[in-house]
């Protein structure tokens, strides 16, 4: 990558002469004033004076006695004649552009957005635990009592699937296969550069060009295949229902037909549910989901107790006990 060196500028303080060569003006020419680096700036590109031949001996150092910048090869300042043993290397000016005020000040909204967001987050937690955990005692009878099975019956159908052709199932059959994307690829298309600046701190900087590599996308395509295959679906539910008086049973399972055909059918999940209606002193109902043991040894008119809680009202049907 080719560097060029430029010299770096400076505006008298004192006479009010502007841009002085950061390197070849040490001294202002019309005042005579020493130059002080933190006064240096970066050019415009019609104002860039370049230097042929920059032999760079590392920045300047800042004499201790007046802090005129020096070439780090002095031994003494020629601005004041003090020695420059142990002095500091000047401070670098920087190519970054300056924050931007404005955005900063909206970042300060977005904290005091946040915080209001975090304390109503807050309230809503409280709320909810009061809801949670404030609860009354309640006496309760039990009124009615019902069970609920049911077993779910699936069917063999001709189904449309797809997927891609390497993991076509076996039992695929009608296939058409087409071509579809399937992924991509990045493939390198040259660098994007920019023009960048470093401040060498001996009154000239030098400007370089900054690349990183370029990609494009294409596509990579495959085989895809739509089929139709043999699968199990649900097809129906057989229910049975009963109260109080009835013993909870399964449903009669009959099929259309057994095995593996198209139009075959199957047992699949059964489920149940037992249910127990409190009535409590106010006149409110409460229903309880019970497991079937429990649910079969509360008889219709037992007195129960348990607690509820105080906003919304739902009875805790974990707690129940008999009523001495
Ligand atoms: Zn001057
Ligand atoms: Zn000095």
């Amino acid at each position: 990558m080719i560097e060029q060196t430029y010299q770096m500028l400076w505006d008298c303080p004192y006479c009010g002469t502007d841009k002085l060569l950061g390197l070849t003006h040490r001294h202002c020419p019309s005042c005579g004033s020493a130059q002080a680096e933190d006064k240096r700036y970066f050019p415009s590109d019609e104002d860039k004076v370049a230097v042929a031949d920059h032999k760079f001996s590392g920045a300047d150092k800042d004499c201790p006695a007046c802090s005129s910048p020096m070439a780090a090869a002095a031994a003494h300042c020629g601005n004041c004649g003090s020695p420059m043993d142990g002095a500091a290397a000047v401070k670098l000016k920087s190519d970054a552009p300056a924050p931007d005020p404005q955005k900063a000040k909206g970042s300060g909204n977005g904290k005091l957005i946040g915080i209001g967001c975090v304390v109503l987050l807050g309230l809503g937690l409280v709320f909810l635990l009061v809801t949670m955990l404030w609860k009354k005692d309640v006496t309760l009878e039990a009124t009615s009592r019902s069970w609920e099975r049911s077993i779910l019956i699936e069917a063999k159908q001709p189904t449309k699937e797809a997927k891609w052709c390497d993991n076509l199932p076996r039992d695929a059959y009608a296939v058409t296969r087409s071509s579809k994307q399937r992924d991509t690829k990045k493939i390198p298309d040259g660098e994007t550069c920019t023009t960048k600046r470093k401040d060498n701190g001996d009154g000239t900087f030098n400007e370089y060009q900054d690349c990183k590599p370029k990609y494009r996308e294409e596509p990579i395509y495959d085989e895809w295949c739509a089929y139709t295959a043999d699968r199990w679906h649900e097809a129906r539910t057989l229910n049975a229902a009963g109260d109080a008086s009835s013993a909870p049973d399964w449903p009669t399972v009959t099929l259309a037909k057994t095995g593996e055909c198209v139009g075959c059918e199957r047992e699949g999940k059964r489920s149940d549910s037992y249910v127990v209606q409190f009535l409590d002193a106010d006149g409110k109902t409460h229903d309880c989901d019970l497991v079937e043991a429990r649910w079969a040894g509360i008889e219709i008119g037992s007195k129960w107790t348990s607690k509820a809680s105080v906003i919304g009202g739902s009875l805790d049907c974990k707690g129940l006990e008999r009523a001495p």
